[in-house]
């Protein structure tokens, strides 16, 4: 969907004119070992751009400004390789627009016990020149990550995998368009929020089209884009016989077709990187768009139901974060539970549409009749969701802040065969257990909808809301509800 690797993360190395040429062409050389090292690792998804060494506020100033400009910058790294007083940095640091991460290494990993002299001592200073860094960044009250590790050591790298990952989502964000076809499902709170205040805060934009505007769109779609795209359906997916062609409602799955065709020929004029559906307004659309919304999710497209424009947004981001990692992500919806003592769990699906990303064999293309929305049957994909570690994410509108809520839960195979359940879904396990992460959920005002993730993980989310500056709240392993209705009471104070 999107290549890493065409985005650049820049390395930027602090030093002074103190030490001499001699030692400031150790760092350089130093410094461009690390990021070829860097570049050549699996585990760093993101290439790594060295900056030649910083010495003075105006080299600090002119490379910041220069990352700011740079279309494929998506964040920096920095490292003091020597002492670098950090005043030098303050007015670069004012003008910084992108995600910093500290990297707080150094160069040789072991103390060379038998050598080691005051020539090695002022060349590998980071343990002290990246406190007096790690200082003005406090002081200027600035959000960044701290890595501390050896740079060859594979715990360090996890780290700054997770952050670029995290920084790539929110590159993916700035300027980002979302289109609401329709608009909020009548009545539903959750799924409201300020869209002014999202763009201020979060970079992307959401507007609303009248779903005639679509629909103008799709009467032009021609029978020869819908015959090719339901020989990818018939290749792609085991179809109902119904759907078969000569079969009974053989017609309703061209209907899809021309559906998807539309959506995405209107996503792909206007450069929307997602959008929302809402089954209460659907004139001249056949069905809720079903395999449609799920197609183009797998497609690296954001969606959300019921003009959900905060969760379609966040799919959109996870995707770009999870880009390349084993594991899908989709829209999900907490749908109903299994309280048996013995096995508690949620079962997560939608209406219909969930991504194929998540889907643990071929899916099935099938076609059911659907209450809700009063149109014709839809079309859908429906399998199971396999079993592992997964998140589930949300982000709400508090009024004075946006809140990012994050369960780490354990995804499990189906026990039992569902032959009724006519749409794709999971079954997991939240973390704490059941009783405590429903209720830490619920208590943070957390949304059904979600962004359901196989392959990324809190620490990624954790990295997002620290760049956006948003709030952010796990319930994980080590959560009580004494503690985390206090990070919430806490939390109403420190974001007042
Ligand atoms: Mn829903």
């Amino acid at each position: 969907m999107i290549n890493l690797k065409t985005l650049e993360v820049w390395f930027i190395t602090g030093s002074q004119n103190l030490y001499g040429e001699e030692t400031l062409q150790k760092v350089a050389e130093n410094s461009k070992t690390i990021v070829t090292y860097l570049n050549e690792v699996d585990q760093i998804p993101v290439t790594v751009i060295y900056k030649p060494t910083v010495k003075s506020p105006e080299e600090i100033y002119a490379t910041i400004q220069d990352a700011n400009k740079s279309e494929n910058c998506i964040g920096v790294i920095t490292w003091m390789h020597t002492f670098s007083p950090a005043k030098m940095w303050v007015n670069g640091l004012k003008i910084l627009q992108k995600p910093l991460l500290h990297f707080h290494t150094q160069f040789n990993r072991d103390i060379p016990w038998s050598t080691i002299d005051m020539d090695f001592m002022n060349l590998n200073q980071s343990a002290h020149g990246d406190r007096e860094f790690g200082f003005i960044m406090t002081r200027m009250r600035m959000n960044r990550k701290v890595v501390v590790g050896h740079w060859q050591d594979s715990e360090s790298l996890s780290k700054i995998n997770s952050w670029m990952r995290a920084a790539a989502g929110w590159h993916d964000w700035q300027g980002a368009k979302f289109v609401r076809f329709g608009d909020n499902m009548r009545y539903v709170a959750v799924t409201e929020g300020d869209k002014v205040e999202a763009e201020l805060k979060f970079g992307y934009s959401v507007n609303t089209h009248g779903v005639g505007d679509l629909v103008e769109v799709m009467n032009k779609v021609s029978e020869e884009e819908i015959d090719a795209l339901v020989a990818v359906y018939e290749e792609e997916y085991t179809l109902v016989d119904a759907l078969q062609p000569g079969g009974a409602q053989h017609q309703s799955l061209r209907e899809a077709a021309r559906i998807e065709i539309g959506i995405e020929t209107f996503l792909v004029n206007g450069n929307f990187k997602g959008f929302t559906t809402t089954f209460e307004d659907l004139h001249g659309l056949a069905q809720l768009p079903g395999i449609a919304a799920q197609r183009l999710m797998s497609k690296g497209y954001g969606f959300a139901g019921e003009g959900d424009w905060k969760t379609a947004a966040l799919v959109r981001a996870m995707k770009v974060m999870g880009s390349g990692l084993k594991g899908g992500t989709s829209f999900m919806e907490d749908y109903t539970y299994h309280f048996n003592p013995d096995n508690r769990m949620v079962l997560g699906a939608h209406m219909l549409e969930i991504c194929e990303s998540i889907a643990d064999a071929k899916p099935n293309c099938e076609i059911h009749p659907l209450g809700i929305g009063g149109k014709a049957d839809p079309v859908r994909l429906v399998f199971n969701s396999g079993p592992g570690p997964a998140i589930n994410a949300s982000i709400v509108d508090m009024g004075n802040r946006f809140r990012l809520l994050v369960n780490d839960v354990m995804a499990v195979s189906s026990f039992n065969p569902l032959p009724k359940l006519p749409v794709a879904r999971v079954l997991w396990k939240p973390y704490p257990n059941m009783h405590t992460g429903c209720a830490a959920w619920i208590l943070a005002g957390g949304a059904h909808h979600t962004c359901y993730s196989q392959s990324l993980s809190a620490d990624h989310l954790e990295d997002f809301a620290e760049m956006a500056g948003i709030e952010y709240l796990l319930i994980g392993k080590e959560t009580s509800i004494y503690q985390f209705k206090n990070e919430l009471r806490w939390n109403e104070i420190a974001y007042k």
